[in-house]
C-alpha cells in the first residue's frame, strides 16, 4: 500500500512537491481557496468609475477577484493568492533563478533548476511583442548603463493577447501557473488547515475547516506549503515556533503621464535591470491605478516603472496579520530606486513635476523558518518532526528582491527527492 502524503497549499512550493510525489505516494493537497477564475470584467469600464470616488480601499478587489487577498497595514499593502495555484495565478510569470542566499549556506540546486528549464515553458523570446514605449524604455536604460535584460517568462507567447492582465489572471492560460502541475492530483478545495497533531518526533494528523465542518486527515508525510504568510500561522498553532524574520520584497512604482503610451496593453515586466538590492522593471500597477488618487490618469496615457526591493528580514505574521515596517536602510535603498526611475522617465520625456509614486505594496512573503547551513543536505529544520516538511517561501534564508517562484519550485523538487529517499 502506498504511503499517504498530505500537502497543505497548492502554490509554487505545494504544487511542485505534489507533482514530484504523485504516483509514489497517495497525495492529497488541502487548499484553503477555491478554483481560480481570472478577473473577467472590463478594466476600461471600471476605470470610468474612478471619478466617483467609489474605490476607497484595496481590499475591495477581493469582491471582484476572490483569489486575490489584500492585507492593508500602516505602511504597505500586502497582496497574496488564496485559491488553486496559490499566488502563482497572480504572478506576472517571471522565472528568475534567485538562489544566491541558498548557495551561501551550501545549498546547490543546479540539477533542479536544469529540470525546471526542461519541464516548464520558460522563454525570453517575447521581444517581438514589445510596444514602441517598451522598446524606447529598454533603449534609454541601456544608454544609462542600467543593463536591462529581457525577463525570462513562464509563457507560451503565441497564446498571449497582450491584454496586460498578467497579475489579475491570464484569460488565455498563455501564462503558466502551478495549476498545470496539479492535473490528476486530488485537491480538496475550500479546506483551511488549522493545525497539525504532533507527538514526539512524528506528525500524524492534520486538522482543517471545510465550510462549517471540522475535518481531520491522517498522513505518513505532511508538507506545509501555505506560503510565507500562511505557513507560520499553521506551524505556531501546532507548537512549532517561527522567527520574526519576515521579508516581503516591497514594491513601489514610479510613473509619469505619457500620451498614448499604451503600457496597459503589454506583458507586465518585459525586461529587468538588476541593481544592488533592488530591481527596476516596467509594470502597470493596477492597485495604484484604481486606489491611489495620484493615479487618476487615462489608462493608456502613462508609463510606470517598478522598484522591487530586497528588504531587511525583520517582521512577523500573527493570526494571519502582517507586522512589518521598513527599516531606514530599506527606505534609503527605495529612495535610490526612485532617483533611478525618475531619471529614466525624464529621459523618456516626462516633466519632473508630473512624476508620481504608487502605493507601497508587497507580494513575496517568506523567511520565517529560514534554512541554515546545518540543513544544507536535508532542507529540513530540526524544529520540525521527522515526517513534517516545509516547502515554500518560509524556508528561504534571505530576502530576494527578485521573483521567487522558480527558486521555491527548485527547493520543492529537492525536498520531494529527499522525502522519497527517506520514506
Ligand atoms: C501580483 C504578484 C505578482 C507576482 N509575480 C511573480 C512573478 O512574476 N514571478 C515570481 O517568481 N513570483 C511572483 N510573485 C510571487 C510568487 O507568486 C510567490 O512568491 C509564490 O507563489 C510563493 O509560493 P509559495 O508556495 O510560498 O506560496 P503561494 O504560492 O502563495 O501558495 C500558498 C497556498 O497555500 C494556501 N493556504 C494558505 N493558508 C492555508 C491553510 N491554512 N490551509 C490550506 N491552504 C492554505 C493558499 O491559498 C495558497 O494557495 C508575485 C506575487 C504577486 C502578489
Ligand atoms: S498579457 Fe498575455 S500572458 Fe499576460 S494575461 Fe494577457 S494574455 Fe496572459
Amino acid at each position: 500500500m502506498k504511503k499517504k502524503a498530505i500537502i497543505i497549499g497548492s502554490g509554487a512550493g505545494g504544487a511542485m512537491a505534489a507533482r514530484m510525489l504523485a504516483g509514489k505516494f497517495e497525495v492529497t493537497v488541502l487548499e484553503a481557496g477555491k478554483a481560480f477564475k481570472p478577473f473577467s470584467l472590463s478594466l476600461d469600464k471600471l476605470a470610468a468609475f474612478r471619478k466617483t470616488g467609489l474605490y476607497l480601499d484595496e481590499r475591495m478587489i477581493q469582491m471582484l477577484l476572490p483569489s486575490m487577498r489584500i492585507d492593508r497595514q500602516k505602511e504597505m499593502v500586502m497582496v497574496y493568492g488564496r485559491g488553486v495555484g496559490g499566488t502563482t495565478t497572480l504572478a506576472t510569470g517571471n522565472a528568475v533563478r534567485a538562489d544566491e542566499g541558498l548557495k551561501k549556506i551550501g545549498i546547490h540546486l543546479d540539477e533542479e533548476f536544469d529540470e525546471l528549464y526542461r519541464e516548464l515553458p520558460i522563454t525570453t523570446n517575447h521581444q517581438r511583442f514589445w510596444s514602441p514605449i517598451t522598446k524606447q524604455t529598454f533603449q534609454v536604460m541601456q544608454e544609462m548603463g542600467l543593463d536591462p535584460q529581457p525577463m525570462p517568462k513562464l509563457l507560451r507567447p503565441n497564446n498571449c493577447r497582450l491584454c496586460g492582465h498578467c497579475s489579475i489572471g491570464c484569460p488565455t492560460r498563455a501564462k503558466w501557473d502551478t495549476r498545470e502541475l496539479l492535473k490528476g492530483i486530488n485537491v480538496v478545495t475550500g479546506c483551511k488547515v488549522t493545525r497539525i497533531d504532533i507527538s514526539g518526533r512524528l506528525a500524524h494528523r492534520v486538522h482543517a475547516v471545510k465550510g462549517l465542518q471540522h475535518q481531520t486527515f491522517e498522513a505518513d508525510i505532511i508538507i506545509v506549503a501555505a506560503g510565507g504568510y500562511g505557513t507560520p500561522h499553521i506551524l505556531r498553532a501546532s507548537g512549532i515556533d517561527c522567527q520574526p524574520t519576515l521579508f516581503v520584497d516591497p514594491v513601489l512604482c514610479v510613473a509619469a503621464p505619457m500620451e498614448k503610451a499604451r503600457q496597459n496593453r503589454q506583458l507586465l515586466m518585459p525586461f529587468v535591470s538588476m541593481r544592488e538590492k533592488y530591481i527596476i522593471s516596467p509594470y502597470m500597477d493596477w492597485l495604484s491605478f484604481f486606489f491611489n488618487r495620484s493615479w487618476r490618469k487615462p489608462m493608456d496615457g502613462m508609463v510606470s516603472l517598478m522598484i522591487k526591493l530586497a528588504d531587511v528580514e525583520q517582521g512577523d505574521v500573527h493570526h494571519n496579520r502582517m507586522r512589518k515596517e521598513l527599516t531606514p536602510l530599506d527606505h534609503q535603498r527605495l529612495e535610490q530606486g526612485v532617483i533611478d526611475c525618475r531619471e529614466i522617465l525624464m529621459q523618456l520625456g516626462a516633466n519632473p513635476q508630473d512624476i508620481f509614486l504608487g502605493t507601497l505594496n508587497a507580494g513575496h512573503p517568506g523567511g520565517m523558518l529560514p534554512l541554515t547551513s546545518a540543513e544544507a543536505e536535508t532542507l529540513h529544520s530540526p524544529l520540525l518532526p521527522d515526517n513534517l516538511y516545509v516547502s515554500d517561501a518560509t524556508i528561504l534564508p534571505q530576502s530576494l528582491g527578485l521573483p521567487p517562484m522558480l527558486t521555491i519550485m527548485a527547493m520543492a523538487k529537492r525536498i520531494a527527492k529527499n522525502i522519497e529517499k527517506a520514506f
